[in-house]
């Protein structure tokens, strides 16, 4: 690809929170090295910043720039929900991102041609019009939740008062939604009135806006006529792969992957609710005694700061059949052959690890875009199975692990799971849609 975006400058937004700066950095590393000559600056906070360029290797194009995240003074008291601190951060946003641009201006002595931004910071589409320069939103979240954006004011009014188990059929492609799957921010946004709860109702009018939407996920996957759909309310809708530069530590402290080597084909239940969620102690502790009771081989990667809530002697009495431990190289274990389910939250990173693994999954979501990824799972792909009560539960937890571990009506969703690895596979080669998109993409930061 000849460098058509020499002495551009692309200034760079992520959302701070969860694993959301992950897959824009990898997009940002995957840009940088096909244009060597465009420059792009990073801006991150101090936090986020301090964990994803620990050290002073980046490529000679991406510099990083820290601004603050929003937090009056150091101290400040905050509630215990990780949702003030995204109020905060966006409350201050488009402030921060001017500074952090005029940070960056001063230090390269090039104007910003271009904004990529995380979606969720659309206030950085006031700081590209205010420069004249185009915005790009960048999509982490899983990808069919886009469709909840534009269509959130039709499904509260016409369904607000209904069980939130029945399913609806409004989404185009996606038949099978239930209110439950909805995230509660966008659903409830009227009453909750936060800073986030509005900036997620804006989305539905601001991407549009988008001189480009970038979904982080395979088009082959998603249901064509979700695709039709939200396409026509774009100006362009480009499907990058997520690729996977080793950002966040790949190590391997526990051993973990070469103890799967002891174990036979499709064996073993790998368990993770992801960097941000913790669940209740009475669902770790069914967790615990289903894997117990049921007697599968385990892996269970598990903050150190939950452990405490496992019931007594648990670890001693699974110790050799089971792993508890605080991380693991989680792309790679699922990877490994003798991994036959995910218990996952279903966090976007997670499930789309999984898909690419073949791995079927067991589905606890708790909040956001992981209600909808479960809905997918189980209803489109047909590759997991979303817990009984959406609850875990002892016995719950067992038959869903016998299902999709041992019996004969859980081979479709392991044949399915076969399947969508084939097509990932597929989606991944320079033929795929991707690579075109990933030109588009190219071409509008050089047209900037
Ligand atoms: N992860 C990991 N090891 C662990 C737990 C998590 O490498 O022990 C990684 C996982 O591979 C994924 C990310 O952390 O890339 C979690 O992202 P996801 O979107 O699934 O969930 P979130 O943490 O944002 O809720």
């Amino acid at each position: 690809m000849s460098d058509s975006t020499a002495n551009k400058h692309v200034a760079v937004f992520p959302f701070p929170f969860g694993t959301h700066v992950v897959p824009i950095l990898n997009l940002v590393l995957k840009l940088s090295q096909v244009t060597p000559n465009c420059l792009f600056s990073f801006i991150g906070t101090h936090k986020s910043n301090a964990l994803h360029f620990p050290k002073p290797h980046n490529p000679h194009n991406i510099k990083h720039y820290s601004i603050n995240d929003g937090i009056p003074y150091e101290g400040h008291p905050l509630a215990n929900h990780p949702i003030e601190k995204v109020n905060f951060f966006l409350k201050t946003g488009p402030e921060n991102l001017r500074k952090g641009i005029q940070m960056a201006e001063e230090d390269t002595k090039k104007k910003v041609t271009c904004i990529i931004s995380d979606a969720f910071v659309p206030c950085s589409l006031v700081v590209a019009q205010t420069l004249n320069v185009p915005w790009i939103a960048f999509w982490p979240p899983m990808s069919c939740t886009l469709s909840l954006y534009f269509y959130i004011d039709v499904i509260r009014k016409k369904f607000a008062d209904c069980d939130e188990n029945a399913s609806f059929d409004l989404l185009p492609g996606l038949p099978k939604m239930r209110l439950q799957d909805i995230p509660h921010d966008l659903l409830f946004a009227g009453e909750k009135k936060t800073v986030f709860s509005r900036t997620l109702v804006s989305l539905g009018e601001v991407l549009p806006q988008a001189k480009a939407v970038v979904i982080n996920f395979f088009e082959e996957l998603d249901p064509p006529l979700f695709i039709k759909d939200v396409r026509s309310k774009l100006q362009s809708m480009l499907y990058v792969v997520p690729v996977r530069f080793p950002i966040l530590t790949v190590a391997d402290p526990s051993g973990c992957l070469s103890w799967l080597d002891s174990n036979t084909s499709r064996t073993v239940a790998y368990v993770s609710f992801g960097t941000v969620v913790t669940p209740p102690a009475h669902e770790i502790v069914a967790v615990a005694e289903a894997l117990e009771e049921s007697g599968f081989p385990f892996v269970w990667s598990l903050k150190e700061n939950i452990t405490g809530l496992l019931p007594d002697g648990f670890v001693q009495r699974t110790i050799t059949r089971g792993k508890v431990v605080p991380w693991v190289p989680q792309t790679q274990l699922l990877a490994h052959d003798s991994v036959g389910v995910f218990v996952t939250h279903c966090g976007s990173n997670s499930v789309t690890e999984s898909l690419s693994s073949g791995v079927p999954m067991i589905c606890r979501p708790f909040f956001g875009d992981q209600m909808v990824g479960a809905r997918v799972i189980e209803d489109v792909w047909g590759i997991g199975k979303i817990i009984e009560g959406r609850v875990f539960t002892k016995n719950g937890l067992i038959r869903s692990l016998n299902l999709i571990l041992v019996q004969k009506e859980g081979k479709k969703i392991r044949d399915n799971a076969l399947k969508v690895k084939n097509s990932v596979e597929s989606a991944s080669k320079p033929e795929g849609i991707s690579t075109t998109h990933f030109k588009t993409l190219v071409k509008v930061i050089s047209s900037s």
